[in-house]
């Protein structure tokens, strides 16, 4: 069945010096763990062509799609808070961009597709269990409503890959807005190559940020707008309980898209300072610090663009701290108002904020649950015959009682009409909890059983509708069932 992907890749006519052309390595024996439908169709691609052995190849590296252009981008990125002028995709190409049915352009790029030049000391490869993950919290991401990459294949390679053991190696088709990140302006504006920094900063209006292109001063708008969007995309994160792991300026995009799931899990009971991440020793990128870290890299995307701001140095420095110092607000009145929401507040008042922080103390001390609590607060809002349930979450703290007293006051002030339904639309009861993700990575990796992994992906397809006969899916781990540490596989 000959495969067809309609590809026109606005990247590769950049100048080379923004990636490397250079076709991925082929496997041994490639095999299709999984395709998302739904994503092909979006994309306007044929899921029975790219099912085929032929499409299995081109989804493996193995086949060369027609028309596509095969790059590894350049980029630099600060890695725990640590330069590193030379990154790059070290095990990702770039097959090329698609104009899917929407309109959108959407790269396809090829995760796990061996060594480039920008491998360093990797192996280019990724072991399936990383790439199961990325397959299902990104999917996961999607349905909850928040802007992300999205996984469109994954592969076993029929090779193995050496991490503490030899595990089967897989790769991942990985479709993004762009792969851009903050770090690719990074690479050129570490090397002085001003004109390259206007030459992306270009693309990116032009693809993420048209309206940019009409403002009196378009770089700057372009920054502004990414700050808005990321702003918007951290306190997404929040309010679901997110934590992203690694968020080094590499793996920030500029089209406001989470990228790079790595060591990322959700939170279970609410704690700021809960880390999974096995490589972040020090808590830098824990639950509570993702705003103040993604701030620090959107100023460091401003520090790139700098030239672009203002002919005068100290002008476009203090233009980008204003610009900069908006991030703050604007990511506490979108967090604010998503946490309204969840409290099934409709309008505005000025005590709310202590409302929350009360709720979000509470469940602090005595160690509730974050998406149950939310979820069960719903229930409370249509029937207070869920306060017992709220209560048992609270356990001996007793601090559910009196604060929800404070909240059914608040409540009173407002219209009823379908509160409890807009609850629910806001508050998950399905997250990829991190016991059960990891339970369906270990049955693909141990026994090639991916009947977990697809059960999984199914109930947090629809993560806003309650699924009785999926309860299991819904609730904490148990204390013997917590999985406390995540880890890269790079
Ligand atoms: P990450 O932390 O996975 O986002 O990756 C950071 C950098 O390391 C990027 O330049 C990746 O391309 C590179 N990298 C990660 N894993 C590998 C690998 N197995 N082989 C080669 N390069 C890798
Ligand atoms: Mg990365």
């Amino acid at each position: 069945m000959p495969v067809q992907i309609p590809f026109d890749t606005s990247y590769a006519r950049l100048p080379e010096r923004f990636f490397v052309r250079m076709a991925p390595q082929a496997v041994s024996a490639p095999r299709l763990v999984r395709l998302n439908l739904p994503l092909c169709e979006a994309l306007g691609l044929d899921p029975a062509a790219l099912a085929s052995p032929e499409g299995v190849e081109i989804l493996a590296g193995n086949r060369v799609a027609e028309g596509a252009a095969f790059i590894a981008q350049a980029y630099a990125g600060h890695q725990f808070g640590h330069f590193n002028p030379q990154l790059g995709d070290g095990r990702a190409i770039l097959l090329g961009e698609v104009v899917g049915r929407d309109g959108q352009r959407r790269d396809l790029q090829l995760k796990g597709s061996g060594r480039t030049p920008f491998s360093r000391g990797g192996d280019g490869r990724a072991a399936i269990g990383p790439v199961l993950r990325e397959y299902i919290i990104s999917e996961a991401m999607f349905a909850l409503g928040i802007p992300t990459t999205r996984s469109l294949a994954a592969v076993l390679t029929g090779d193995q890959v050496f991490r503490e053991a030899a595990l089967p190696g897989a790769v991942l088709t990985r479709v993004a807005a762009s792969h851009i990140r903050v770090g690719t302006f990074q690479f050129f504006a570490a090397r002085g190559d001003a004109e390259a920094v206007r030459l992306l900063a270009d693309h990116v209006i032009a693809r993420h940020y048209p309206e940019a292109a009409a403002a009196e001063a378009p770089y700057r708008a372009l920054l502004e707008g990414v700050i808005a969007r990321q702003a918007g995309l951290v306190a997404q994160w929040m309010l679901v309980g997110f934590i992203h792991g690694v968020m080094n300026t590499d793996n920030t995009t500029v089209s406001g898209e989470t990228i790079d799931y790595g060591p990322c899990a959700f939170m279970d009971h609410y704690d700021p300072s809960t880390v999974f991440s096995s490589i972040d020793h020090a808590g830098r990128y824990a639950y509570g610090n993702q705003p103040r870290i993604l701030q620090w890299n959107l100023a460091r995307l401003a520090e790139a663009l700098l030239p672009l701001l203002a002919e005068d140095e100290q002008k476009a420095v203090d233009l980008a701290q204003e610009s900069l110092t908006g991030f703050v607000a604007q990511f506490q009145s979108a967090w604010l108002d998503g946490m309204r929401r969840k409290l099934g507040l409709a309008t505005a008042r000025e005590e709310d904020a202590a409302l929350i922080a009360g709720l979000l103390g509470a469940m602090q001390e005595a160690g509730a649950d974050f998406t149950q609590t939310f979820r069960l607060l719903g229930e409370a809002a249509e029937d207070p015959a869920a306060d017992a349930d709220l209560a048992a979450l609270f356990g001996a703290t007793g601090a559910y009682a009196p604060w929800a007293a404070q909240w059914r006051a608040r409540l009173a002030a407002e219209p009823l009409a379908a509160r409890a339904t807009a609850m629910r639309a806001v508050n998950p009861a399905f997250i990829p909890r991190n016991h059960m993700v990891e339970a369906a990575l270990a049955a693909a990796t141990e026994r090639e059983d991916f009947a977990p992994f697809e059960e999984l992906l199914s109930v947090l397809a629809r993560p806003y509708e309650d699924q009785p006969r999926h309860a299991r899916y819904a609730a904490p781990p148990e204390p013997e069932q917590r999985v406390l540490q995540t880890f890269c596989g790079t």
